[in-house]
């Protein structure tokens, strides 16, 4: 292939030639038999070799836009193949294609127009040297197509694509899946698949292929994960043994309510698994406001009573902070351990955040470093090269997504000793995702919540009706005036924040002026309805002093209004907030919209949530927000936020214009693959842990690896 046509397949991120053989076509063709174009009933499907006769383009008279006819003839009887596209440009592929005299196969269904047949868009293929009993049989066998443009037309993929791999020898192309396991569940060869995928002989062929294929990307996935597990139980950890009316019994037997039912089953669970060396590997999954902090107390409380220390990882101050409050409060009088008021079975808390001042920071890495048994809860600070935590038993990472498995390795792993590792998420994972993204993970769930939590209402608001707008600060203003909180969040900081707590997808989506802290608290301050309304702002810029005040004076309801960013995302508590107004809310992932409206309702006064969105021509926004907007349920949000994404989307794999890792495994609908590929994954690493003796399987890691670490790389 030369250059230039390799260009023409930028837009597909293919990184080189040998990637176009994985390029995945769309859907599969069927010509059909062959049509006797004289005998014609309207609506028919038709197939037909024909010769395009006359050809033109032309701009359609009553509305914009531009229309390519093509008079086509099988040598008795003529039809027009009719094309239609916003400008001629839209069209040239298919007039370069079919030039007067050239002949094609015709797949289309056919109507009428002003008395003469006509196929609308038809499929077509060139036929060029075909006699009629050879078009006839190409007729009869399906065939792929592909992701198209008006440049490159699906036809020209397939034989481009068909060449190349007529050119290959079957052992120039990677076989992931060792030839001993392939009778497992694998069957044939990717050499084999690749063939079937782009020159099928009939349908099934193409679905096996398709499979084989997709088996191939979950086992090469596995494969990691196996690897990752078998590494860290490399390294064993300390057994956390209960101890007799220790902490952790303490903690029970003080408790202000019971717990439930699930809290009792997870921390069991955790528990027992904190008693063996291996280390504990485990996701903790519960949906907002079902209790998962009281859990992580608990098993921190065992690192404790075994003389160990325990790490809280937040991802933000506010959330170090307010954690650090709420184990206070849960500790009551235990937490004063280390003080001259410490009594027997208490323990001493301890926080360690970036902005903290120096000589409190000194003091907390000094007890750190002593090993003395102790809990700390902290921010990326814990991450930094001076903590030291010689002595750390436990580490539970809350909001499990803001943190990558090199961060947790970071903390868990010092010299060669393991610390236990306890992840946190409030954003359900279904089973097939957890298998394959967090596969070398337990995973326990917290499947229902200590109360019933009041109800929130969600309501969208299209930012063009200023109507609606204006009547959002009313009701604002009614909220606060009964004694409620309000939430304003906005996607930006100021109008030149470009960096903040923006997401990647929000600076490539954003064309005009997006919702900004500073701004909207200005405007606000001024809004004729939110007259003697204080106001506080809240967003990563501030310095920790700066926030916590902000958080005080708007839980105090001295300031009852706050604008913030996404910082407010996470865990931030706040009973008294009954509203909250989320300004161009299409910038938002449904997992933060369903994080941020948990902020709201968590007393036992029903809340209001408020998504005002710009108009966006993007249908999966407004699709993602009508999803946001029928329920609370976290669980349905996630199974609706898996469907709307794209697959590369899954797995946080950028998708802008990069090749996605997965082109044929479906997280959502492929179970059985990856399930299977789990386990032969298992057998071969088992066997064979540096997979010396499978070269290619290593080879497709180590470069799914290099862009892994590309992909991250352009994050930061
Ligand atoms: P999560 O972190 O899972 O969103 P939290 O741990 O913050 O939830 O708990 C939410 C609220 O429920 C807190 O106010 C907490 O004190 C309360 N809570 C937790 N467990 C129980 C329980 N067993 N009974 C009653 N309230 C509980
Ligand atoms: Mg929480």
């Amino acid at each position: 292939m030369t250059p230039a046509q390799l260009r023409k397949f930028d837009k597909y991120g293919l990184e080189s030639v040998g990637d176009l053989l994985y390029l995945a076509p769309r859907r599969l063709g069927q010509w059909g038999q062959l049509t006797d174009l004289s005998n014609l009933v309207e609506e028919a499907e038709v197939t037909v070799i024909a010769q395009v006769v006359d050809a033109h383009t032309r701009s359609m008279r009553n509305r914009s836009g531009a229309i390519f006819t093509a008079v086509l003839s099988d040598g008795k009887t003529e039809i027009t193949a009719t094309f239609f596209g916003k400008h001629p440009r839209a069209l040239a592929g298919h007039e370069r294609a079919l030039t007067p005299g050239s002949r094609h196969l015709f797949a289309g269904k056919v109507s009428q127009y002003r008395g003469k047949w006509q196929l609308t868009h038809p499929q077509y293929d060139a036929a060029e040297e075909l006699s009629e009993a050879e078009a006839a049989k190409r007729a009869q066998k399906p065939f792929p197509i592909y992701p198209a443009t008006a440049k490159l037309p699906s036809w020209v993929i397939a034989r481009t694509i068909k060449t190349f791999l007529a050119s290959l020898a079957p052992e120039t192309l990677p076989e992931v899946v060792p030839n001993e396991y392939r009778q497992q569940a694998a069957k044939g060869s990717t050499w084999d698949a690749l063939h079937a995928l782009h020159d099928p002989k009939d349908v099934s062929q193409w679905h096996w292929a398709r499979k084989r294929l997709a088996f191939d990307e979950a086992l090469i996935a596995q494969a990691v994960l196996a690897q990752n597990r078998l590494a860290r139980e490399e390294h064993p950890a300390p057994a956390l043994l209960p101890k007799e009316n220790g902490l952790f019994d303490s903690i029970v037997a003080h408790l202000p309510w019971e717990l439930t039912s699930a809290q009792t089953r997870v921390i069991a669970e955790i528990s027992q698994a904190l008693e063996s060396t291996t280390p504990l590997s485990r996701l903790l999954q519960g949906d907002v406001g079902s209790g998962k902090t009281v859990v992580a107390l608990l098993a921190m409380a065992r690192a404790i009573d075994a003389g160990k220390q325990a790490a809280l990882l937040a991802p933000t101050e506010v959330l170090a902070a307010q954690h650090l409050r709420t184990l206070q409060n849960l500790l009551g009088d235990l937490a004063q351990g280390g003080t001259i008021f410490a009594q027997d079975g208490s323990v001493k808390l301890a926080l360690l955040t970036g902005n903290l001042p120096m000589a409190q920071k000194r003091q907390v890495l000094a007890d750190l470093a002593s090993g003395q048994p102790m809990i700390v809860v902290g921010t990326h600070a814990l991450l930094s090269e001076q903590v030291q935590l010689p002595n750390l038993g436990l580490a539970v990472v809350d909001e499990q997504h803001r943190f990558g498995v090199e961060q947790r390795d970071a903390l868990t792993l010092k010299d060669g000793l393991r610390a236990h590792t306890l992840v946190m998420t409030a954003t359900p994972i279904p089973r097939t995702v957890a298998m394959t993204v967090f596969g070398d993970l337990d995973v326990s769930i917290l499947d229902a919540a200590p109360a019933q939590r009041a109800k929130v209402t969600t309501h969208l608001v299209s930012a063009e009706n200023q109507k609606w707008v204006e009547r959002i600060w009313e009701r604002a203003s009614e909220e606060i005036r009964n004694g409620g909180h309000v939430y304003v969040v906005c996607p930006r900081i100021d109008a030149n924040d470009l960096s903040g707590e923006d997401n990647l997808q929000t600076l490539l989506a954003s064309s005009g002026e997006l919702a900004a802290v500073e701004t909207v608290a200005a405007e606000l301050a001024e809004q004729p309805a939110l007259a003697g309304i204080d106001l506080v702002t809240l967003h990563g810029r501030m310095s920790s002093a700066e926030k916590n005040q902000a958080m005080a004076d708007f839980k105090s309801g001295a300031k009852p209004l706050m604008v913030a960013t996404s910082v407010i995302e996470v865990g931030v508590d706040d009973p008294q907030a009954t509203m909250m107004v989320i300004l161009d809310a299409q910038q938002f992932g449904l997992s933060a919209l369903h994080q941020l409206r948990g902020r709201i309702g968590r007393g036992n006064r029903p809340g209001l949530c408020l998504a005002v969105y710009a108009t966006t021509n993007a249908e999966i926004s407004l699709q993602r927000l009508n999803a946001f907007a029928q329920t609370t349920d976290g669980f349905e949000l996630a199974q609706a936020d898996l469907e709307l994404r794209a697959e590369g989307d899954v797995l946080g794999v950028e998708q802008s214009g990069h090749r996605s890792r997965l082109r044929f495994l479906s997280v959502r609908k492929d179970e059985e693959i990856i399930s299977q590929a789990r386990e032969v994954a298992g057998q071969i690493v088992a066997a064979d842990p540096t997979l010396a003796n499978y070269p290619d399987l290593r080879a497709a890691i180590e470069s799914q690896l290099d862009e892994a670490e590309r992909a991250n790389l352009q994050k930061s």
